[in-house]
């Protein structure tokens, strides 16, 4: 298993640093993230460490995000939120700071200034098509 000595939530994994853990298993680990957006915002990993979700094993994937619906229905009880939004970054340019693949949960309430930046956009004429071809393709191959 890679645990890399630099990596911050390796070390949460692996007890080495202390966080405030909500959930253990043999592959993953949920915790409070140090710096919430809202109360009760937590993170979930795999204990394993990779950098972006494509690096992962669908297991992986699994192990972790079969975790997510009692979390968001723990949370939605515990901390009285009416819903919450499951984020997970990849890159710098996606705003992933912690190069350790993580799901954020966060809670949701009205009024909580948190707002959602969606910028839709429109395709030009024939990009949907090219795009839908080419990714077929290579999700086939
Ligand atoms: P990202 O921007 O990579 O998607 O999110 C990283 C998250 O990890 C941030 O929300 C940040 O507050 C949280 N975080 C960074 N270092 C620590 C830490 O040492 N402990 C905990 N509990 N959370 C951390
Ligand atoms: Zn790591």
């Amino acid at each position: 298993m890679t645990s890399p000595s630099s990596c911050i939530f390796c070390r949460i994994a692996t007890g080495e640093i202390p966080a405030k853990l909500v959930l253990q298993t043999d592959a993953v680990v949920a915790f409070l993230d140090v710096a919430p957006l809202a109360d009760g915002h937590v993170l979930v990993i795999p204990r394993q460490h990779y950098a972006r979700l494509e690096q992962m094993p669908p297991e992986a994937v699994s192990e972790v995000t079969r975790l997510l619906p009692d979390l968001g229905r723990a949370l939605v009880q515990v901390t009285g939120a009416e819903g919450y939004n499951i984020l997970q970054n990849n890159g710098i340019v996606s705003g992933q700071s912690v190069d350790h693949v993580h799901f954020h949960l966060i809670p949701r309430r009205s009024g909580d200034g948190l707002g959602y930046r969606w910028l839709a956009k429109q395709y030009p004429p024939g990009r949907a098509e090219d795009l839908q071809e080419r990714l077929r393709q290579t999700l086939s191959a």
